[in-house]
């Protein structure tokens, strides 16, 4: 897994892991096959991205990670 850093600060995000307040993890979901990295997605198919936040700045970002 890469090292995600946060754009403003140059700091390494801290991986976390986001939930809704049901405990229901959360889901990206395509309505249709994309292109690059979303490509191992298919039509109908929901991805669980990571997220990450920064120590510094509090930016949160989330990646789909293969
Ligand atoms: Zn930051």
């Amino acid at each position: 897994m890469a090292t995600r850093r946060c754009p403003d600060c140059g700091v390494t995000l801290e991986e976390m892991t986001m939930r809704t307040s049901d405990g229901f993890e959360l889901h990206l979901v395509t309505d249709e096959p994309k292109k690059g990295i979303l490509g191992s997605l298919g039509a109908k198919e929901k991805v669980k991205p990571t997220a990450y936040a920064c120590p510094e700045c509090g930016l949160v970002r989330q990646y789909v990670e293969e």
